[in-house]
């Protein structure tokens, strides 16, 4: 206030003795034309100082300041002081709401916020994905009128929000099973919350279905050795009989057993949270020890081919042996008397890479349609239930495969014509491999070892 005060007094002050002056000099119209010229030069001035202040405050960022004088150059250091404490204010507002913003984006879950009118306001990218939005282009569009689905209408029209809502999408990349949630808030605004819990659906089904598998394959055994013991007290049953009773049961509490086995296996495994151990696999021994197992499986009603390069694995003895028993094994029952199964370990070179090791058990047996193939690892999955309980399989033994190879690194692929005969091949990564010392030990020892026709 100070400096117009005294810029005011300053020009009366110049007027007065300006005309002062001359009305002594020359008489008092010149005089008066004088303190009028005066008054116009400031007003003049003034007007200036204000269209340049005028044009700077219409685009401000990053202009100078436009030189001034007196009172005017203190209007202009005042209001672009304010204009930087304004927009550094603003900065840092903006700062705030973009981190809000990526914490935002950065939720696994859906975000949309809708105004009172129940249009987006906004929705970050997971929502999107989720209901097909696109997150620019579909701002104050009605949420109803995008996420087009009879359930959700429902919902949003019955205004019941206190529980979440279930519903599924079909998307390019398959169907989702979306939770969603809406949450009132403010003036009559809304944030909705959506999760993809097709995962949970599917673990919380394969759940029930392993209960329900786990619970049938006990049912009937149970069932059976039951009967068999109403009988045993009921009936009077010669010294023979009672023996052929005996037996089945045995064989129904083997059945119960391997089961269990199994279960405690895959538990176990799919718990163990450890790395397996890194012990060194003797391949030919094991091979061996395979060849030996599938002879007696057998009783002497296939032909048993082994073969083995030299070459070792590192990895848990009593796992792998677990896989590769129950793939001997498999191709043991599902072949026909008079069959070939060969077991073979070898360990080649490949152009240009690494060394490739593979473990494999070929039959000549009944063989896989195609569309079992991708499920046969899958719990209790069996393309012939009779087939694999009559011959003592639990419907494990391929998931317990897969399982061990998983945290081996290793991969399994099966390829099998119906009728023709199965391959299971396990090819473990090179680092999984040991080699001896001698680089061509390996080429010098390619050769089949043994050839047993039983
Ligand atoms: P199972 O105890 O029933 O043999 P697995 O998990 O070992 O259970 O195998 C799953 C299913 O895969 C079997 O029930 C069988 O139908 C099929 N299968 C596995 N190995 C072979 C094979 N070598 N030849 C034909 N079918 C096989």
């Amino acid at each position: 206030m100070r400096p117009v005060i005294f810029r005011l007094t300053g020009v009366i002050a110049l007027m007065l003795a300006a005309s002062g002056v001359v009305a002594w000099l020359f008489g008092a119209l010149p005089a008066a034309l004088v303190a009028c010229a005066v008054a116009l030069g400031v007003i003049g001035a003034d007007t200036a100082a204000q269209l340049r202040l005028l044009a700077w405050l219409k685009s401000p960022e990053g202009s100078r300041i436009p030189p001034a004088r007196g009172v005017w150059a203190e209007v202009f250091y005042r209001a672009a002081r304010q204009l930087r404490l304004w927009e550094s204010r603003v900065q840092r507002e903006q700062d705030k709401l973009k981190r809000f913003i990526e914490a935002l984006q950065a939720s696994p879950n859906g975000l949309i916020l809708m105004d009172g009118a129940d249009q987006i306001d906004w929705c970050n990218d997971t929502a999107a994905a989720h209901f097909g939005l696109d997150a620019r282009r579909d701002l104050r569009q009605h949420a109803v009128h995008l996420i087009r689905n009879p359930e959700f209408f429902a919902y949003m029209a019955a205004k019941r929000f206190d529980t979440p809502l279930l519903m599924r999408r079909t998307t390019n990349h398959g169907s989702l099973l979306l939770s969603v949630q809406v949450i009132p808030y403010g003036d009559g605004q809304k944030l909705m919350l959506s999760r993809d819990v097709t995962q949970v659906e599917r673990t919380e089904a394969m759940r029930r279905d392993f209960v329900a598998n786990v619970s049938h394959e006990i049912k009937t055994p149970l069932t059976v050795i039951a009967g068999f013991i109403e009988s045993l007290r009921g009936l009077d049953f010669s010294a023979e009989e009672r023996d052929r009773i005996l037996a089945l049961m045995q064989e129904q509490s083997d059945r119960m057993r391997h089961l269990v086995e199994d279960l405690l296996t895959l538990a176990h495994l799919e718990g163990d949270p450890h790395q397996p151990a890194e012990e060194v696999l003797d391949m030919r021994q094991m091979v061996d020890r395979l060849g030996a197992d599938a002879r007696a499986l057998s009783g002497g009603r296939h032909v048993i081919e082994l073969s083995a390069d030299v070459g070792d694995v590192r990895g848990a003895r009593t796992e792998l042996t677990s896989a590769f028993t129950n793939l001997v094994s498999n191709a043991v029952r599902y072949t026909p008397q008079g069959g070939t199964v060969r077991i073979a370990w070898r360990v080649r070179q490949i152009d240009g890479g690494g060394p490739v090791a593979e473990f494999s058990v070929s039959d000549s047996g009944i063989g896989i349609a195609q569309e079992h193939i991708p499920r046969l690892t899958e719990r209790f999955y069996r393309v012939d239930r009779g087939r694999s309980r009559e011959s003592g399989g639990t419907g494990l033994g391929l998931a317990i495969v897969k399982h061990v190879l998983l945290r081996h690194q290793a991969e399994l692929r099966i390829s099998s014509q119906p009728g023709q005969g199965s391959v299971f091949t396990v090819r473990f990564p090179a680092q999984r491999l040991v080699l001896p010392a001698e680089p061509d030990a390996a080429e010098a020892n390619a050769v089949d070892r043994e050839s047993i026709s039983a």
